[in-house]
């Protein structure tokens, strides 16, 4: 491709609405122009890399035995209201009407189309399992569109949905799905994680979010150091610790006077004692009723554990008037001895050997109290938030922090849908079955949007070769000089032969502008051929994420610059 012939309108200037480094880059290399909010051109260059992505995704997920359909944007009502989700979904589903004053969405998510159509085609357990994916426009109104690909109002996602005749089943399409998301971003060499993610209303049994990992990313995740394990910090879980800490001595309580000590700061600071070995005390109003939460001070409580546990519709902190009901005195001296409400206790509670905790009474605390002999919960349970440094639940290893853009689901759906919509079938005995499902997406915008806030420098995009808009660029310095451009023809017709995606820089252009442009757009190897170096006979080439420059004879260039796209697209092997 040439660079005369081709429409790729880089800007200099960082375009002011554009908050984050993946949509000011895209638009700036000319691969974005907005049309609406939320509602975008795809330039030649940017299509080329959402292709890209989508050639990765197709190869997979034919791979992995799933078959490619193609669903309506355009939905009728019926179908949503059959779900129920007609009505649950806020203003982010687009609704109208037809000519026929008939209701339509604009889907943004295609449970519905699928079960409708798998009930009206699959009859027997014969046809099990079954897998459709299809890579769509899809459309969510959101309230605040913003980070360019990030979260667009329009966007292309691929979104698969299997079906199978029992858990089992649906747990090995689930393990399929799982595998081929971990070879679909490892081909787009992007550093990622699969963690372990809550359900929260969509229900389901199991799921996990695939999160690229980037210092810009809206979620927080923990992962370990030395296995795959990973999780959403609110569902990171932490193992009970074995070693006790140990406290004063074991007689028994005795009140102490604490004025005004309500925090854990203040209180262990005035007792001198381990923060570790408080014992705080958290008052919830629930839809189950009130609850009081123990857990290390030396640990905070986690609210979703705690819902979770509880199974409870929600769980939120009592206020001041509700805990004086709830403990006698004002909040910062509850504790669980005589305290009269439901309790429960994270299992940092357990190892304290003898702890401090509030005495049900203003500026009172309460020393030397013994869980299990003082006071006895109803229960002990993984109640705490996940710090940095914990030890991993599966293999003990370190837990550490980082932060991830989520680019991809998988869900086991269950039967939500299924039996919603009756989508059935007859087993081996005639008996009619409900199918079980699981539902998978990847957004394509947000995967290209992703992988440049993971992958950029100060000069712009630094692209995995295998989603990389051209593979090689090849810059004649001064298009005038007719041996330079000669040189550079052959060097690019050379790669062209052997199938390398060369772009051709044969703009009238300083030679400045040219690279900040080659650096802006990302292309992953950079070609330069200069006067004198021409002269010389030899040539440049660069690599665009090291900046290593090598000097290179010129019947050499075309073959190392094969070699370096060849150790390239090596690191993006699945
Ligand atoms: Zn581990």
């Amino acid at each position: 491709m040439r660079y005369s012939r081709y429409l790729m309108p880089t800007t200099k200037e960082t375009p002011s609405d554009a908050e984050v480094v993946s949509h000011r880059l895209m638009l700036r290399a000319g691969l974005l122009r907005k049309v609406a909010s939320g509602i975008y051109n795809y330039m030649p260059a940017g299509l080329r890399v959402l292709r890209k992505v989508e050639r990765i995704l197709r190869e997979e997920m034919d791979g992995a035995g799933a078959l490619e359909v193609l669903m309506p944007a355009v939905v009728p009502s019926e179908l949503w209201k059959e779900s129920g989700r007609w009505d649950a979904y806020g203003k982010e589903l687009l609704r109208f009407k037809d000519r026929a004053d008939r209701e339509f969405c604009l889907g943004p998510t295609h449970e519905e189309v699928v079960t409708d159509l798998v009930r009206r085609e699959v009859r027997s357990y014969r046809q099990l399992p079954l897998t459709l994916y299809q890579i769509q426009d899809k459309f969510r109104d959101e309230i605040r569109p913003r980070f360019g690909l990030m979260r667009g109002r329009e966007f292309f996602m691929k979104d698969a949905y299997s079906f199978d005749t029992d858990e089992e089943g649906a747990a090995e399409s689930y393990k399929k799905m799982y595998d081929a998301y971990c070879r679909i971003f490892r081909r787009m060499g992007l550093d990622f994680r699969a963690v372990e993610a809550d359900t929260g209303s969509i229900g389901g049994s199991s799921s996990h979010e695939f999160m690229v990992i980037a210092d810009s990313g809206e979620d927080a995740i923990v992962s370990c150091v030395s296995c795959s394990y990973g999780a959403n910090v609110e569902k990171a879980e932490c193992i009970p610790c074995s070693a006790a800490i140990p406290g004063a001595t074991k007689g028994m309580p005795r009140k102490v006077p604490t004025p005004g000590k309500r925090t854990v700061e203040e209180v262990s600071a005035f007792l001198a004692i381990d923060p570790a070995t408080l014992i705080k005390t958290l008052l919830f109003e629930t839809s189950v009723g009130d609850v009081a939460v123990l857990v290390s001070g030396a640990h905070e409580v986690n609210e979703i554990k705690v819902k979770n546990h509880l199974g409870a519709e929600y769980v939120r902190l009592a206020g001041e008037v509700r805990v004086r009901e709830m403990t006698g005195a004002p909040s910062g001296f509850a504790g669980p001895v005589g305290l009269s409400v439901r309790t429960i206790a994270d299992h940092s509670v357990r190892s304290i050997a003898s702890g401090a905790t509030g005495a049900n009474e203003k500026d009172a605390h309460l020393v030397d109290v013994v869980p299990g002999r003082d006071f006895l919960p109803e229960g002990y349970a993984d109640l705490r938030v996940v710090r940095e440094g914990d030890p991993c639940p599966r293999c003990g290893g370190a837990l550490r922090f980082s932060r991830g853009i989520e680019v991809g689901h998988v869900f086991r759906l269950g039967t939500k849908y299924s039996e919603a919509m009756r989508a059935v079938f007859l087993d081996e005995g005639g008996k009619e079955r409900v199918a079980v499902m699981g539902c998978y997406g990847i957004g394509v915008g947000r995967t290209a949007a992703a992988a440049i806030e993971q992958n950029h420098d100060d000069d712009g995009i630094v692209w995995p070769i295998s989603i990389a808009p051209f593979e090689v660029a090849v810059i004649p310095v001064n298009v005038k000089q007719a041996d330079v451009t000669a040189a550079a023809e052959r060097v690019a017709a050379d790669l062209d032969a052997r199938g390398v995606e060369v772009f051709f820089d044969d703009r009238e252009e300083r030679p400045g502008i040219k690279f900040k442009d080659a650096d802006l757009t990302g292309i992953p190897v950079r070609i330069t051929l200069g006067e004198k170096n021409v002269a010389a006979g030899f040539g440049e080439i660069r690599d665009r994420k090291t900046g290593e420059t090598l000097r290179i004879p010129l019947p050499e260039v075309a073959d190392e610059a094969f070699a370096l796209v060849g150790k390239k697209k090596a690191e993006c092997a699945p």
